[in-house]
């Protein structure tokens, strides 16, 4: 899947230069994403790497090594594959442009791997589009949505190849002529300050052909598409998002992104699922927690009731104890098994668990003398006196696990009064 000799349409050489195809060294079809870039580099640099071959073999698998670099350089680079893709090796000519050490050169790396035949580095020849951009947006979802599924339909507009002058922007035998902005390189070089007294060099590309390398007059003009080669187009999507999706997800529609002219292929849309926080539910992997509120009551003698509702609506039931007698603490975890998010392509779920937190009644609740007796007699009495020499009784008032270390601890906090005086609100 590649056709490395394929060219714009509207500039191809003449001479038939071989186009320096980065994605042939590494072995990724042009579609490959980062990752994929990633990991052919990393094997291809593993392989020729100098110790691992036999010395008769060095100096190849060193060029071969050098040729994978650089081309994972500009590969993993979005910039500079952009420009690679659209321009071809044109963007990175022999001036030293982007990513090209000063002791390496492209064109013998590549003669080595019986691709040479000259960097076509020279303006048009070497042009060639692969691929048209991802576009990448991040698609905000709900727990609920991630644990139901979801489809979304929606509206894209697209830019697509004008149908009229199939992508060249010029009426029917108009003859562009090349654009003196860029001298018909499509590409122009820019500098730019990075730093006191630091100058870069890098190639962008033109504005005012659009990359093309090539103007219409006025009146040469596609009317369909008034000269911009493509037109915009509606189109009903839809996006899948599978039960059990996680953050950081990537759905591809493939192809619906906007086409460019000359460009083989269309790239995607690509959707990055973020998960929105939700106010009942924390998600760790397939697993799910929640909080379980119970009374006082419940956590000494047990309750049997829908303890909360599910993402998917479910009233859940729960019964406690399941063995007589049992208490529940605070801090507590229950682990309910299956109960958890779905797992992808799967019918399994992880579990739930839920966090004991106990609800003590509020204050003046227990004030009858005669109540306050009973329930003295009820639970359990005072653990074993303490034996001391001396004992003193102190006064004591409510206060903040903020409220220790005092002032010091908080240097915001600043009193000439001392502790007490600020400190002493409630008594
Ligand atoms: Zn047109
Ligand atoms: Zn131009």
């Amino acid at each position: 899947m590649d056709g490395s000799t394929n060219d714009a349409p509207n500039d191809a050489p003449k001479e038939g230069t071989t186009e320096i195809d980065l994605y042939e060294i590494l072995g990724v079809p042009p579609t490959a994403s980062k990752a994929e870039i990633r990991k052919a580099y990393h094997k291809k640099a593993l392989a020729s790497h100098p110790d691992k071959v036999p010395p008769e073999q060095r100096e190849e698998a060193e060029a071969q090594f050098k040729a994978a670099s650089q081309a994972y350089e500009i590969l993993n680079d979005e910039e500079k594959r952009h420009l690679y893709d659209t321009h071809g090796m044109a963007a990175f000519d022999g001036s030293g442009g982007p990513g090209m050490g000063p002791e390496v050169n492209m064109e013998d790396i590549l003669n080595m791997f019986g691709m040479g035949g000259g960097v076509p580095g020279m303006g048009r020849g070497g042009r060639k589009m692969r691929r048209s951009p991802d576009e990448n947006q991040k698609y905000e979802v709900s727990l609920m949505d991630l644990y139901k599924g979801k489809t979304v339909r929606f509206t894209s507009t697209k830019n697509v190849i004008c149908s009229k002058c199939n992508g060249t922007g010029g009426a029917d035998k108009a003859k562009p002529k090349e654009c003196a902005s860029c001298k018909g390189q499509g590409i122009k070089q820019v500098v730019s300050q990075v730093g006191p007294g630091m100058l870069t060099q890098r190639m962008v590309e033109c504005g005012a052909c659009e990359g093309t390398g090539q103007v219409f007059n006025p009146k040469d003009k596609c009317k369909k598409c008034k000269g911009k080669r493509t037109t915009e187009e509606k189109k009903q999507l839809e996006l899948y998002i599978p039960r059990g999706a996680r953050e950081g997800d990537q759905i591809r529609l493939e192809g619906e992104a906007d086409q460019v002219p000359g460009a083989e292929q269309t790239g995607d849309i690509v959707f990055h699922l973020v998960e929105q926080p939700d106010d009942v539910f924390q998600r760790a992997g397939n697993d799910l927690s929640a909080k379980l509120e119970i009374t006082l009551a419940e956590a000494l003698t047990g309750f049997h009731r829908v303890v909360l509702q599910h993402l998917d609506g479910r009233g859940i039931e729960l019964r406690h104890p399941q063995v007589p007698g049992q208490i529940l603490r605070p801090g507590e975890v229950l682990r309910v098994p299956g109960e958890g998010m779905p797992i992808k392509k799967s019918e399994a779920k992880g579990d739930l668990y839920l966090v004991v937190d106990v609800r003590f009644p509020d204050d003046g609740y227990f004030s009858d003398p005669h109540v306050l007796e009973q329930l003295q007699k009820l639970l359990p009495g005072p653990p074993p006196p303490i034996e001391a020499e001396e004992t003193d009784e102190v006064t004591w008032e409510q206060a903040d696990i903020e409220d220790i270390g005092g002032p010091e601890a908080h240097e915001a906090w600043e009193d000439e009064d001392g502790p007490h005086h600020a400190q002493c609100q409630t008594q």
